[in-house]
């Protein structure tokens, strides 16, 4: 490289990725008159919320189901306020309510949908003795503005104070942590704080033209705002001289000088990426750990929708064991527990989609990256069959009736989103602040310590504003 080859980058903020915390950043920052350049690495969008075409079928990664969906008149509800700050009207993407969901242990069903009183009766239905403890969970959960998630009190310890039946404790955390926890077994109150009023007290949908829907209203909103996308646009490096980002190399060797950088690719992968100028890495004691818990993903395309074979629950969040395991697993998968999901059980059903059943477990990266490409392909084929006859525990059989399948592994997440060790909630030590060593570089999405679809669109919007109040001077 030499500073011919140098271009000066005609943007106010680059951005990097383009999933749910990049576009709504990008948006933001365009309605702010900023000009965004938007580089995705992939050769489309959405990142770990995305969709893709394959033999004929349309099929979605990530959204099982979108996370708070209060009603529409809660104008303070953090998606509306969300979808007001980046201009864009909730009808244009259509949000479904989920028709009800499922926590089943062994012997034992809680059933829960939007809005806290219907988990609450079941609640009442099964552990009677537990719901004045229930009652008080509920009310220690403030609205979203209020909870600091940086707070890293142990959501187990908190549910214990509350309720004395560790079941109901193993039930209840088993949807938050399948949802969101980076942390094995147990996960800090202020994400537990986060989930419960996102899935429990709120409830979940799903966008009316699911994840593509979704994404056509984004990029079309960014582009309106100005904003340039490149996709198969890569970034190498991030080329850093004392405590700035000075230029960000791309995967072909041009370089940018933007003033500020905003990544999205997670913290211990954004760190990855800086360099000194002589190419030298530098020395940071804020470094963050990659992350450790991955997923394995069945999915099969049905010629029926299981729901015409008797099936009511959108999302049924399950273990086998009466203490689940939210950890790597010691094997390719661990199908002890794990989230089974029908996108056509919602309200009213996408007619675009075809009916599928989806099933997500724990999975071990490091395991699945050990096997050559004959072994990598039979374990695909195995671990799916064990994935359908898990669904099989708690839905009715659909086995004459699948048209086509797939399974993601954690290769898949790691090869297509770039997050290390295929850990889709990212690291366990999120930056609440966005910060990292290097002033006009900060963190947004996952590793700035909020996700799923709805969180990772927060973090975008807030990070925005760090970056258009925090301005250090170039
Ligand atoms: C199986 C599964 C099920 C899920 N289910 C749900 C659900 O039901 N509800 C829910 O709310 N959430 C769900 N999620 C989580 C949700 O999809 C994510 O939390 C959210 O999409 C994260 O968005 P993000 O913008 O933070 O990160 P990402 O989506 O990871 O975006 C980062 C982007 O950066 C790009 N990138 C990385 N490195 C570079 C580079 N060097 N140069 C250029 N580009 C780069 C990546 O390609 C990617 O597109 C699920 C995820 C998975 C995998």
């Amino acid at each position: 490289m030499n500073d011919r080859q140098a271009i000066s980058a005609d943007c106010d903020v680059l951005i990097i990725g383009a999933g749910l915390s990049g576009l709504a950043a990008g948006i933001r920052l365009g309605l702010f008159g900023k000009r965004v350049l938007l580089c995705e690495r992939h050769y489309t969008i959405g990142g770990l919320n995305s969709f893709y075409r394959r033999n004929g079928h349309d099929y979605e990664v990530g959204l099982h189901a979108m996370t708070n969906i209060a009603p529409r008149e809660d104008r303070g509800a953090v998606l509306y306020r969300t979808l007001r700050q980046l201009e864009i009207d909730p009808d244009a993407i259509g949000f479904v309510p989920q028709r009800q969901s499922a926590i089943a242990f062994p012997g034992i069903r809680l059933t829960f949908g939007n809005g806290i009183d219907r988990l609450r009766s079941s609640i009442a239905e099964t552990f009677p003795d537990q719901v004045a403890g229930f009652d008080r969970v509920v009310a220690s959960i403030p609205r979203l503005k209020g909870i600091d998630a940086a707070d890293s009190r142990s959501a187990r310890e908190f549910l214990a104070e509350h309720l004395s039946n560790p079941l109901l404790r193993e039930m209840l955390l088993c949807p938050l942590m399948y949802y969101g926890a980076a942390t094995p077994d147990d996960m800090p109150f202020g994400q537990f704080a986060i989930l419960f009023r996102s899935i429990f007290i709120e409830g979940m949908g799903r966008p009316a033209r699911g994840v593509r829907g979704l994404l056509k209203v984004l990029i079309e909103k960014f582009r309106e705002t100005g904003g340039t996308l490149r996709l198969r646009c890569g970034i190498k490096s991030l080329i850093v001289e004392n405590d700035r980002v000075v230029a960000v190399e791309l995967d072909d060797g041009t370089r940018l000088r933007p003033r500020k950088v905003l990544s999205s690719a997670g913290g211990p992968e954004t760190f990855a990426l800086v360099r000194a100028a002589d190419g030298a890495v530098p020395q940071t004691s804020a470094r963050p750990r990659p992350g450790a818990l991955s997923f394995c993903e069945a999915i099969a395309v049905l010629n029926r929708s299981v729901c015409e074979l008797g099936h009511k629950d959108t999302i049924v969040f399950f273990s086998r064991d009466e203490r689940f395991a939210y950890r790597s697993p010691d094997g390719l998968i661990g199908s002890r527990s794990g989230v089974v999901c029908v996108p056509d059980a919602f309200e009213q059903p996408d007619p675009r989609l075809e009916p599928m059943v989806r099933v997500t477990a724990l999975a071990d990266y490091d395991r699945w990256a050990a096997l050559d490409e004959a072994a990598y392909r039979r374990a695909k084929e195995e671990v799916f069959s064990q994935l359908m006859e898990v669904a099989s525990l708690y839905v009715p059989d659909f086995s004459d009736h699948v048209i086509d399948r797939d399974l993601f592994t954690p290769l898949t997440i790691t090869r297509y989103t770039g997050r290390m060790q295929g850990a889709v909630y990212g690291s366990p030590d999120k930056r609440h602040d966005g910060a990292t060593p290097w002033r006009n570089l900060l963190l947004c999405g996952t590793d700035q310590g909020y996700l799923g679809i709805v969180g990772s669109m927060v973090s975008g919007v807030a990070m925005a504003a760090r970056c258009l109040v925090d301005e250090p001077s170039p």
